[in-house]
Parts: C-alpha cells; sequence; structure tokens
C-alpha cells in the first residue's frame, strides 16, 4: 500500500502490527541517447507497482524519491543532481520522522548506484537510533539471480526495464549507437569503464565528467550488454522477479534482531 495514499490513521493501526517500510530512491541522469532521464526512476517505480498488486497488505510503500546523487553525469541536459551529502540528509530525515511514528526496519529499493554510498550512511544513522536499513540494488539482484540480465549503466538490463514500464519512451533509432568512448586522456591512458584508465593489467580511477568519455552517457562494463538485446518480455519478467525477490526478503527482514 502506498504512504501517500493511506490516512494517519491507517498508518498508525499498520504500526500496531508492522514496523518495515520501503523507501525507493531514484535519479533523473542520462542513460544514453535511447533512454529516457527518469530510468532509474521508472524502473523501481515498476517493480513496486507489481508488488503493490501482488503483496498490498504486507508493506506500506513511501512516495519515491526522484533525485539522486550523480554528480559525474552532469554536463547531460537535463541531469539533476542533489548530491552525495544532501541527499544523505533528506534520507536521515525520512527516516527520523518515520522512526518517530514507529518504524524500525526500513527498505531502500535503490535504482542508482550514484547513490549507494549515501544510503550506506543513512543505514548507520537508522542503526545508532536502533533500527535497521537494507539497501537493495535491483539491477545487481537481477543480475545475481539471472546472469543474462546482468547490465551496466543504459545497456540491456535497464532498457529492458523501462521497456516493461513504458515502451514508448525507448527511442529505438539509437539503440544502436554504442559507447563512443574517447581516450579523453590520450593514448597512454585509455579510457575503462565508468571513470577508470586501463594501465599495465589493472584499472585505475581518475575522477572526471562522463561527458569527457562518451558523447552518448551509456556504458556497458565490458560486458555484452547492448541495448538492442533488450525487449518487452525480458523486463516484464525481471521486474516480476524483483518484485516477488523483495517480498521474500521482506518476510526475512522482519525477523532480523534489531539492534539493542
Ligand atoms: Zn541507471
Amino acid at each position: 500500500m502506498y504512504l501517500d495514499e493511506m490516512s494517519y490513521l491507517e498508518v498508525e493501526d499498520y504500526l500496531k502490527k508492522n514496523d518495515t517500510v520501503i523507501i525507493v530512491t531514484g535519479s533523473t541522469e542520462n542513460h544514453g541517447k535511447h533512454m529516457p532521464l527518469g530510468t532509474d526512476t521508472f524502473i523501481p517505480t515498476k517493480i513496486m507497482q507489481i508488488f503493490n498488486e501482488r503483496y498490498a497488505d504486507e508493506c506500506i510503500i513511501a512516495p519515491i524519491l526522484p533525485y539522486g546523487s550523480t554528480e559525474d553525469l552532469k554536463g547531460y541536459a537535463g541531469t539533476i543532481s542533489v548530491g552525495p551529502d544532501l541527499l544523505t540528509e533528506i534520507l536521515n530525515h525520512i527516516c527520523d520522522d518515520l522512526f518517530d511514528y514507529g518504524f524500525r526496519r526500513f527498505i531502500i529499493v535503490n535504482g542508482h548506484g550514484g547513490n549507494s554510498k549515501s544510503i550506506e550512511r543513512t543505514g548507520l544513522h537508522v542503526y545508532k537510533k536502533g533500527g535497521l536499513l537494507a539497501r537493495v540494488d535491483w539491477w545487481l539482484i537481477a543480475g545475481q539471480i539471472n546472469p543474462m540480465w546482468k547490465g551496466g549503466h543504459g545497456g540491456g538490463e535497464e532498457t529492458a526495464g523501462v521497456m516493461a514500464y513504458d515502451e514508448s519512451l525507448i527511442k529505438k533509432e539509437y539503440l544502436n549507437e554504442g559507447e563512443n568512448m574517447v581516450n579523453d586522456l590520450g593514448d597512454v591512458l585509455p579510457t575503462g569503464t565508468w571513470n577508470m584508465v586501463n594501465f599495465e593489467g589493472g584499472s585505475i580511477t581518475i575522477p572526471r565528467p562522463l561527458k569527457s568519455i562518451t558523447d552518448n552517457g551509456y556504458m556497458m562494463y565490458g560486458m555484452p550488454d547492448e541495448p538492442s538485446r533488450a525487449d518487452k518480455k525480458w523486463g516484464t519478467e525481471m521486474v516480476e522477479t524483483m518484485a516477488d525477490y523483495i517480498e521474500h526478503f521482506l518476510k526475512a527482514f522482519r525477523q532480523a534482531k534489531l539492534p539493542e
């Protein structure tokens, strides 16, 4: 059930038997010419829609956060980042308020890797108060459940996920665009994955805007993850699997011992 569709009395009733809440964190950022800026928000939104259709009585879902921390994708028109510090602060405030009403277990269904450190900081904040926070990175778990689903930023996995949400949002003419990576630091330090460079068999991180590395901003992480592989069937099966997985995890998480 969605928190913003409930009355405060219904929330009070829920808290008599339950102390778990799901919070969804997304992002508004470039994912390549073929993808909408809301990719990291739309896919977890779809996962939670299915969760709510199947398991509405089991857990409250708080309103989704469509802004995240995505500093290195700035520069592509429309990308908005609130930065890691403000994201932590927003999440701390959300969890503090919910904690005061009696929530103790927080499941963050996360759509964007750049949010991860902030979510972990909030997790420790919640722990110190006597609660527990779990971060569910849907795209990593989907790739662990089925290695064929594994994917990078704007690759096949996320393209399939957006197709499950709304196929009309995919710009199909750009599906075969390629990553178009450039050796922006010169050929002596060739561009690797994300902000890394390849050097004598190792990968070294040199932080720089993604816009200087690739003109379209999607990255496959060196795996077979072409967006053109994606179809709606893959996406639908994947988001349904994730909705069921989250429900199973929820049952286990409810039994986890809270900190003293
Ligand atoms: Zn993404």
